[in-house]
C-alpha cells in the first residue's frame, strides 16, 4: 500500500467550501496510476486530494475495513491481479457499501459500463479517454450523489421507524381501549362484593375482605398501567405547525426516490408549492404520503415496466385541499375495497395490515377524509385525502 501525500503547495479549490477529497486508487498499472494521479494534481478542485494507492483487491478490501483510511470514493481499476470485471465491483461495494465507487476501465464497452452503473458503480471512465477536468467533475459529482443518497436512505429509515412507533402507538391505544372497560367492570364488581361481603357475611366476612381488596388493588394497578401506555402513544405525536402541501408532498416523493429507480416507477407530481396550506403533523402526514406510495408501487410489482407510473397531485379547494395518489397497478375487488382499510386487513405474503388503518386514523385526526377507489379506466386505484384548509394569514 503506498500512501502518495498531498502536494505541499496550498489548496486552490473550484469550491472554497468543499474540503479536499481522500480518494483510494485501486490500480494495478503503474502507468495508469501516474496518469491519473497527474490527472488529480492538474485541476484545482482535486489538486490537494489525499490519494491512498492500493494494487490489489485485497488490499483495497483492507483499506475500507480499517477506520483509519476513512475514503471518500474509490477510484477503481476493474482487472486486478486478484479479481477480474464486475466481480471487482461488487466486491468493492459489499467491503464499503457507503463508499461511492467510479470504475475507471481499459474497455470502451457501453454494455459493460451500464451493467456496472446497475451494479452500483456512480460512474464509467475509460482511460485514455479522460482527463483531469472530466475526472475532477465525475469525482464531485459522485462525491456529491453518495451524500444525497445516504441522506435520502436515513431520512426513509427515519419514516419507516416513526411508522412502526405509530403502528405500536396505535396498537397500545386499541388495546387500552378495549382493556379498559372489562377493567372498570371488574373494579366495579370487587367494590360491590365487599360492600356485599360487609353486609351479609358476618363473621365469615374478613376472609373474603382480603382477596377482594387484592382483586381491587390490582385492577387499579392495571388501569394506571393504561392510562400511562394512553399518554405513551398520545406522545408519540408532536405538535401541530402550518404545513405547505405541495412541499409536504415533494418531501414525501424525496424519501422514495431510491425506491421508485429501483423498482423502475415513473412518478409524475402535479403539487406546486404554495397551492396550499394545512394544519397539521407533518411526519404523520408524510407518513400517509408514504404508505400510499409504497402500497402503490407494490401493487404495481407485476405491471409492464412501460405503465408503472404513480401520480401524486393536490387540488385546493375552497374549503380544503384534496391529495390523489393514483397507481396502474393490479387494481382491488369491490370487496376488498370495503375491508381493505380495517386493521389487519392484508393480501400480501409478508403484509401487516395496519398502514392503510393507520393513515385513515392520521387523516381522521387532522378532521380529514381518506378514500380509495378503483380507476375509472379499469386499471389500478386512486387514493384521496381531502384536508381542510388553513386560511392565509392564519397560522
Ligand atoms: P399492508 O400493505 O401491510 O397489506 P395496508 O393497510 O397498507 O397493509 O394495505 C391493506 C391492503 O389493501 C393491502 O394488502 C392490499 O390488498 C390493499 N391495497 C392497499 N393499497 C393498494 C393499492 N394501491 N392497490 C391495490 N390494493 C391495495
Amino acid at each position: 500500500m503506498t500512501l502518495a501525500h498531498p502536494s505541499p503547495s496550498p489548496a486552490v479549490s473550484a469550491d472554497a467550501a468543499q474540503p479536499s477529497p481522500r480518494l483510494l486508487l485501486v490500480e494495478d498499472n503503474p502507468a495508469d496510476f501516474r496518469l491519473i494521479e497527474l490527472h488529480l494534481r492538474e485541476h484545482p478542485s482535486t489538486h490537494a486530494a489525499e490519494l491512498l494507492v492500493v494494487r490489489s483487491l485485497a488490499a483495497a478490501q483492507r483499506a475500507l475495513a480499517s477506520p483509519e483510511s476513512a475514503v471518500d470514493l474509490v477510484l477503481l481499476d476493474l482487472s486486478l491481479p486478484d479479481s477480474e470485471g464486475l466481480e471487482t465491483l461488487e466486491a468493492i461495494r459489499a467491503a464499503g457499501p457507503r463508499v461511492p465507487v467510479v470504475v475507471l476501465s481499459g474497455r470502451a464497452d457501453e454494455g459493460l459500463a451500464l451493467e456496472a452503473v446497475r451494479r452500483g458503480a456512480q460512474d464509467y471512465l475509460v482511460k485514455g479517454h479522460v482527463g483531469a477536468d472530466s475526472l475532477a467533475r465525475a469525482i464531485r459529482y459522485a462525491i456529491e450523489r453518495n451524500r444525497i443518497e445516504v441522506e435520502l436512505a436515513a431520512q426513509r429509515k427515519t419514516v419507516e421507524h416513526m411508522s412502526r412507533l405509530s403502528a405500536l402507538g396505535e396498537m397500545a391505544a386499541t388495546f387500552a381501549h378495549e382493556l379498559n372497560q372489562p377493567l372498570s367492570a371488574i373494579l366495579l364488581s370487587a367494590e360491590e362484593a365487599r360492600s356485599l361481603v360487609d353486609r351479609f357475611c358476618g363473621m365469615e366476612a374478613a376472609k373474603l375482605r382480603e382477596p377482594l381488596a387484592v382483586v381491587s388493588t390490582q385492577a387499579r394497578r392495571a388501569a394506571e398501567i393504561i392510562r400511562r401506555i394512553r399518554g405513551f402513544a398520545a406522545r408519540s405525536q408532536s405538535g401541530p405547525t402550518l404545513i405547505d402541501v405541495g412541499q409536504l408532498i415533494q418531501d414525501s416523493c424525496g424519501l422514495m426516490q431510491p425506491e421508485l429507480a429501483h423498482r423502475r416507477v415513473r412518478l409524475a407530481v402535479d403539487a406546486p408549492v404554495g397551492l396550499a396550506s394545512v394544519q397539521g403533523d407533518p411526519l404523520q402526514l408524510r407518513q400517509v404520503l408514504v404508505n400510499l406510495l409504497m402500497n402503490a408501487l407494490e401493487a404495481m410489482e407485476r405491471t409492464p415496466a412501460a405503465q408503472r407510473e404513480v401520480a401524486v397531485s393536490a387540488k385546493a379547494m375552497p374549503t380544503g385541499v384534496a391529495v390523489a395518489v393514483r397507481d396502474h397497478g393490479h387494481g382491488v375487488t369491490p370487496e376488498n375495497l370495503a375491508g381493505m382499510m380495517e386493521p389487519f386487513f392484508t393480501t400480501k405474503r409478508e403484509g401487516l395490515g395496519l398502514g392503510l388503518s393507520i393513515s385513515r386514523s392520521i387523516i381522521e385526526s387532522h378532521s380529514g377524509r381518506l378514500s380509495a377507489e378503483a380507476n375509472s379506466d379499469g386499471v389500478g386505484m386512486t387514493f384521496r385525502f381531502v384536508l381542510p384548509r388553513t386560511r392565509r394569514g392564519a397560522s
